[in-house]
């Protein structure tokens, strides 16, 4: 099955009941049973959920995996994989990362004795500076928020490989539309699908795929156990996101396109970060691994002032101030004060988050409404 008909119908059947075309939302916590033990596969909703599993079994198809987990949220699912490992243990991890999985690390788990190593990976050979006898899991994201940069998932996946490491890969920015770690040789592939798999910026959601069915069994049991899992309506809501993932991602990256070359070239702009320009230094592994270089852009505004970065945010009327990203409808953030106000500045500057940095998430409406409200914002 190829990609845009597995959007639709990959790990889906027909409800057995009715004949429903779409899973109904089994809005229950548990299940009858006619004799102790006697049951229809499900027992309870933690454990399991058919409409979650219909969503599961979609996770899993999506990214060419066998096995799909939803969780509560992208963190959650995060949190989940964390607890493979024990005190002790070390992780390598990609610096330019997602604020709150910065937190969950060094926050959480640090105190519970996991130990981070974090660097960037565009290099992956000096990945192996970093892994000691305790190392056992690499956790790369890309493309990077916000910084787009981009990490060459094969290349990583060689040295986990021969270092006997797990690789977890952060699939959120770039989506199976444009990229499948898997298929790239990562062991775990973890979404935010409160992001762009979900889609239209309704639901807080997180999802994990494997191959492996060992590492399977030990994520459900972790799933069950500590219970962190999604509920039926939004397991409902974002399985009929991913119906459209393929035509929403396409128009994303047209749009984001666009957006980036007009900004490439406006005298408003200092600089831009979108990994589908020929000047991005990591443009070549992009073309690469990636489909094509979606909707994510971000950008300095003129002189790296401030003032005028918050000032042009506030002004726009199409693009809503707003965290999180990967809906249809586009959103403008200022990550200094926003999405990454929990990094300290000292860190920011050294990952190059300047104070006049914008980061939008292009949506898929018309283009021109949304060149036309950057230009008014930047005048
Ligand atoms: C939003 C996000 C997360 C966290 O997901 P939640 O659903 O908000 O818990 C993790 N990684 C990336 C790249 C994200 O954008």
């Amino acid at each position: 099955m190829e990609f845009n008909t597995k959007t639709i119908h990959g790990g889906q059947e027909h409800d057995k009941a009715y004949g429903a075309v779409m899973p109904p939302i089994y809005q229950t916590s548990t299940y009858a049973q006619t004799t102790p033990g006697g049951h229809k596969g499900f027992e309870y909703s933690r454990t399991h959920n058919p409409t979650r599993s219909a969503l599961e079994n979609a996770f899993a198809s999506l990214e060419n995996g066998k096995y799909g987990l939803a969780f509560a949220s992208g963190l959650a699912a995060i949190d989940a994989v964390l607890k493979l490992l024990k005190p002790g243990d070390e992780v390598i991890s990609t610096n330019d990362l997602y604020g709150g999985t910065y937190r969950l690390f060094t926050k959480i788990y640090e105190d519970l004795g996991i130990r981070f190593r974090f660097t960037g990976m565009a290099d992956a050979g000096k990945i192996e500076d970093f892994i000691t006898p305790a190392t056992r899991l690499i956790w790369v994201e890309t493309p990077t928020n916000p910084m787009m940069n981009v990490i060459d998932i094969e290349t990583i996946s060689a040295v986990a490989g021969k270092n006997n490491l797990l690789l977890a890969v952060d699939n959120t920015f770039a989506t199976p539309y444009l990229q499948q770690p898997l298929d790239l040789g990562a062991d775990i592939v973890m979404h935010s699908a409160t992001k762009y798999l979900g889609g239209h910026s309704d639901v807080v959601m997180g999802a994990l795929v494997v191959k492996e069915k060992a590492l399977a069994d030990r994520l459900y049991f972790i799933q069950n156990a500590s219970g962190a899992v999604c509920g039926p309506m939004d397991s409902f809501l974002v399985l009929r996101g991913i119906k459209t993932l393929h035509v929403r991602m396409q128009r994303h990256c047209e749009n984001g396109r666009d957006i980036a070359l007009f900004l490439k070239d406006h005298p408003g702009v200092e600089k831009v970060y979108w990994p589908g320009l020929e000047n991005h230094p990591n443009h070549e592994v992009a073309k690469k691994q990636m489909r094509d270089f979606g909707g994510m852009v971000s950008f300095v505004v003129k002189g790296n002032d401030a003032e005028k970065a918050i000032r042009a945010v506030e002004k726009l009327k199409v693009f809503t101030l707003a965290e999180s990203l990967g809906g249809v409808e586009s959103l403008a953030g200022h990550p200094a004060s926003m999405t990454h106000a929990g990094i300290p500045e000292e860190e920011r500057k050294k990952l190059g988050i300047s104070d006049a940095l914008i980061r939008l998430s292009v949506g898929i409406e018309d283009v021109s409404d949304l060149i036309e409200d950057l230009k008014q914002a930047l005048e």
